[in-house]
Parts: C-alpha cells; sequence; structure tokens
C-alpha cells in the first residue's frame, strides 16, 4: 500500500507566498545606517524579492549557482534571503568581521558569482573581490551617500525585475537554498549548504512551544547576524509565521537595541551572551528608562552563558531561552525549557538548571561518546556531544578529508550518513538534559584528567568585580597541561587573585583551580562574538609556570 497523501516539498518559496497573502501590511521595521527607521509590509517585501529573483535570473544567474551577501541585519538582505532561492540560486551570507584574506578564499571557495553588498561595506568590499570569482557587485543603499561609479544600485538592479515572474520551484526539497561557512578555529573554514528542507522544518520547529513558541503575534528581532547561520533561522520562521520582523541594522549598541525593542513592542530576540551583558548593564545604569514588553523571550545562544546573565535577564522581567546550535545543526539544536515534573520547582532552580543545561528540541536526537563508547545520561559521564536530526549537515561542500566528522554507522537521517561529531564535550542528565562542558580543544587535561575550562570561567565571572574570563590550557611539565585563568575587571575595579583562588576552591576539587591568574584589558573574540582561545594560547605561548 502507498500513503494517499500529496507530494509537496518544503520549500522556500511556500513561507513567502503565505506571509504576503495573509500578512501583506504586518511590518518589517528596520533601522538604517543613518538611524532612520524603513517601515513596509511582507507584500511589499514579497514583491521586491521576486522582482530580485528575476533580475538575477536576466544577469545570468544560473540555477545552484552562488549569491554572496556581504551585509547587516536589514530588510534588504531579508529580500535577499527570499530573492536569491527564489532565482534558483545559493545565497551565501558572507561574514563582515573576517579579514578580506579569509573572505577572499570563501567567496572563491564557494564559487559566487554575484555580490551583493552593503554601501557602508564596501570599503571591505573592495578589498578581496578582485581576487575572486564575482563577476557582478550591487551595492544596496542603507546610508545617504549614492553608489559609486563602477557599481550597480540595488534599485536599479531589481526595477529591471518582473515580479509577476514565478519564483525558482525546486522539485527536490533538498536543493540548496544557502550556504554559510563555519568560524574555521580548527584550519580553513567548511561550507554548510542548507536546503529548502532543512530551514523549513528547523523554522516549523521554531513555532513549537518547546523551540521558541514563535506565531503571527510575536515581533521579533534577530541580534545575532544575518551572516551567521541565517540569523538561528529568525527569518525564515518568522516569514513562514507572518510575525513582525525588526530588524536592527549596523547599530548593535546596547541603547539602539534597547529603543528597538521598546518602541517596536519586541516580544522574542536572541544574540550572544556578549550582547547580552552590555543590554543588562544599560537596563541597570538607568532603571526605568525603556518599557520592555513584559515576558520577552530573549534566546541566548552561542556561547554559554555564566550563572549571573540569565538571573539578571529574569528579574529584569524577560524570559530568557538559553539554547545551543553550531553552522552545522542550522542553529538552535537544544532549548532550554520545563518539563512537566519541574512545574513545581522555585524559579531559581530552574535558572541554575537552565544556564547549563537544555534540552534537545523535537526531531534532535543527540548522544554523547566517551572513550568507552557511549557515556550513560546520569548527568557525569562527559564525552563528545553526536547528534543527527532532519537538519544537521551530512557533510562541508566540496571539503575532501572532513568525512571524520561523521561517524560511519550508516545510521543518519537524510545522507544515510551516521552522526555528526560536533567536537563539543558534554555530559546528558538522567531527563535528557544536555550540559556543554567545553569544546574539546578547550578542555585542559592535568595529570590525565579533564577540567572544563568553561565550567571555571562561569564560576570566576560569578565574581561581581569581573567583567569577562577565560580560562585556557598551557602545557606543564609534571601534569602535562594546567590552567591559567586570564580575567578581565571591570572599569576602575581592583581583582585580588587570592580572592577569587578562594572563591573557586569552595567549588571545585583542588587539582582543578587555576594555577595563575593574569588580569587583561579585553578576552579576545572571534568574528562571531566568541571567546578565541587560540590568540590567549599564542599570547602565552613563552609561558613558564613557577615553582
Ligand atoms: P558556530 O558554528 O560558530 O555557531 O559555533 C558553534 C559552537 O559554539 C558550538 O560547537 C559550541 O562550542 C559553541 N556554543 C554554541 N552554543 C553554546 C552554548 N549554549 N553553550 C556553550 N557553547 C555553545
Amino acid at each position: 500500500m502507498r500513503s494517499t497523501m500529496m507530494r509537496y516539498p518544503l520549500v522556500l518559496p511556500r513561507a513567502l507566498e503565505r506571509a504576503e497573502t495573509l500578512y501583506a501590511d504586518r511590518e518589517i521595521v528596520s533601522r538604517l545606517g543613518d538611524r532612520s527607521l524603513h517601515r513596509y509590509g511582507y507584500g511589499a517585501m514579497a514583491g521586491r524579492a521576486r522582482r530580485l529573483a528575476d533580475a538575477l535570473r536576466k544577469a545570468g544567474l544560473k540555477p545552484g549557482e552562488r549569491v554572496g551577501t556581504l551585509m547587516w541585519n536589514h530588510h534588504i538582505h531579508l529580500e535577499a534571503y527570499f530573492g536569491i532561492p527564489g532565482a534558483g540560486g545559493v545565497m551565501h551570507t558572507l561574514n563582515l568581521r573576517l579579514q578580506p584574506d579569509e573572505l577572499a578564499f570563501i567567496a572563491s571557495h564557494a564559487g559566487d558569482r554575484v555580490l551583493i553588498v552593503d554601501d557602508v561595506l564596501l570599503p571591505l568590499a573592495r578589498q578581496f573581490v578582485e581576487r575572486t570569482g564575482i563577476e557582478k557587485v550591487v551595492v544596496a543603499r542603507i546610508s545617504d551617500e549614492p553608489t559609486p561609479d563602477g557599481y550597480e544600485d540595488y534599485e536599479s538592479f531589481i526595477a529591471d525585475g518582473d515580479p509577476a515572474q514565478p519564483l525558482f520551484e525546486p522539485e527536490d526539497e533538498f536543493t540548496p537554498s544557502s550556504i554559510c561557512y563555519t568560524s574555521g578555529t580548527t584550519g580553513r573554514p567548511k561550507g554548510v549548504a542548507y536546503s529548502h528542507r532543512a530551514l523549513m522544518l528547523h523554522a516549523m520547529c521554531l513555532g513549537m512551544k518547546d523551540g521558541w513558541d514563535l506565531g503571527q503575534t510575536d515581533a521579533a528581532m534577530p541580534i545575532v547576524p544575518m551572516f551567521h547561520v541565517n540569523a538561528w533561522n529568525f527569518p525564515y520562521a518568522s516569514t513562514l509565521v507572518g510575525a513582525k520582523q525588526v530588524l536592527p541594522g549596523p547599530h548593535l549598541d546596547p541603547e539602539s537595541l534597547l529603543d528597538l525593542m521598546a518602541g517596536e513592542g519586541v516580544s522574542i530576540t536572541g544574540a550572544v551572551p556578549t550582547i547580552w551583558f552590555a543590554v543588562v548593564d544599560a537596563l541597570r545604569a538607568e532603571p526605568g528608562r525603556w518599557a520592555l514588553p513584559p515576558g520577552m523571550r530573549v534566546i541566548v545562544g552561542g556561547a554559554s552563558p555564566p550563572p549571573a546573565l540569565l538571573r539578571a535577564l529574569d528579574s529584569l522581567g524577560t524570559v530568557p531561552i538559553h539554547g545551543w546550535g553550531m553552522t552545522e545543526t542550522t542553529a538552535g539544536a537544544t532549548m532550554a525549557h520545563v518539563k512537566p515534573e519541574m512545574a513545581d520547582w522555585p524559579r531559581e532552580r530552574v535558572l541554575d538548571l537552565f544556564t547549563e543545561r537544555h534540552l534537545p528540541v523535537p526531531l534532535v536526537e543527540v548522544r554523547v561518546v566517551g572513550d568507552e563508547g557511549e557515556a550513560p545520561w546520569d548527568g557525569a559521564a562527559m564525552g563528545e556531544l553526536q547528534i543527527r536530526a532532519p537538519w544537521v549537515a551530512a557533510g562541508y561542500h566540496d571539503a575532501p578529508g572532513s568525512e571524520d566528522r561523521w561517524t560511519d554507522d550508516e545510521t543518519g537521517s537524510g545522507g544515510g550518513d551516521g552522526w555528526f561529531r560536533t567536537g563539543d564535550v558534554a555530559n546528558i542528565d538522567a531527563a535528557g538534559f544536555v550540559k556543554i562542558c567545553d569544546r574539546t580543544r578547550d578542555l585542559v587535561k592535568s595529570g590525565g584528567e579533564w577540567i572544563s575550562s568553561q565550567d571555571l570561567e562561569n564560576a570566576i565571572m560569578g565574581h561581581p568585580d569581573v567583567k569577562e574570563a577565560a580560562v585556557i590550557a598551557l602545557p606543564h611539565p609534571k601534569w602535562g597541561e594546567r590552567p591559567l585563568a586570564c580575567v578581565v575587571p571591570r572599569a576602575g575595579a581592583k581583582i585580588d587573585a587570592e580572592d577569587l583562588a578562594a572563591r573557586l576552591a569552595a567549588e571545585f576539587p583542588k587539582w582543578w583551580l587555576p594555577d595563575a591568574y593574569e588580569f587583561i584589558d579585553e578576552v579576545p573574540k572571534t568574528s562571531t562574538g566568541k571567546v578565541q582561545k587560540t590568540a590567549l594560547r599564542e599570547r602565552y605561548a613563552d609561558w613558564r609556570w613557577e615553582g
């Protein structure tokens, strides 16, 4: 017997069509370079995305060819999110915080043919475009400057496109629609090519109560960049459900963000912990200045949040949701939500758990594999986190030799591969909550035993005078490696290393305690705002332990 259901592919044009039909006037608000707010509805956005699709086709783009974007979060980038796949192309979101050499490598490796770039980012584009196969540069104006000679203006480019032409319809929902490169902290960056199906299924997951509960009544503001993992899928999920979208453009200072949240009634937003630290500080510095929508969901991800952060967000009347994900997992794969048996837990206890742990969302399977095979779900046994789901990558784009990131037990979904080896060290508790303990390469191996640098950092950041901390492993003649704590004090504060050590001693075994504390001005960050431990390890490469 065959099922009698329709073969209805999960493709992105379905999300756009729904939004333009049902939510033509639902607003998309963008902050532009000059700080002005641009507003229009899904109807207008879809019309312009369709024009872009047709203009790209007329410019010779063939199905499967790549179009780069070098843009902040705003409405024209959203048009590209639909217009590029709508032309049959693959959108390659380029990270504007990378160096020109890295951008040249990535744009060449992906085979980008066209680049759509914000006018304010043209100086960066000029430094790498000529070293790539990019034949055409289209400039999106988000400032008052006219488009320089020699470049095509986005508005005149899409004016040639006919919005009545149908969007490209892949027959196969596994057809790629966008590609994003990993941050490449180990080796060269690698491309993850997302399929229409993966993005649509993940968007539906974000609409579930145990995802983000995203719906038509929401006003969603991705602060996480649209060049990073499709802004955690905010744009596609918001369009699918018809939510209002609020896009902060290049203005990521806490005051600008808070003005937008309060002014536009933002009900859900997401960013890395670094952004939330600054937002919490600004809110505390000027109590009463911003009236945030009560119960605003604040998605915290991309790095481990120190305990004080979730508590601070909670006490300010927002609802923090901590999640974990990777470029390879189409963003959020686990989210911290209350299970039924936790219903009567005091909020403090819930927050303590959620700071560390999160549950795999529906359709995501996780396991932890240690030296002795699959680890028990006892909240203690650590090993590598492995994952599979319909939106987890089954390989990298054109990256021979990277196959060992997948297990070969033929149990995977989609591509028929095994599990994806995340490179994160984790444990899972009896209730199924995952705790990310560290990146494999960031663990400190002292005398054959593992020390979690992340746990130490979070404890150090619990000190009221500490702004940030990073713990790194440095070679040690006797123990193999020992932890060094690099600590950034808050402005004007003086911290006593002994005081810090005493705090940690109350929480951790003696052999876990850092052997030294370095007070520094700033923790180096990657292009996506994560602590760059490689830079710190290089800085202390000549370190000699005392005694
Ligand atoms: P990226 O692919 O650039 O998004 O980086 C993914 C990596 O960020 C993961 O492999 C983790 O190491 C780290 N990461 C993401 N979310 C979290 C989190 N909630 N807690 C700890 N680490 C995280």
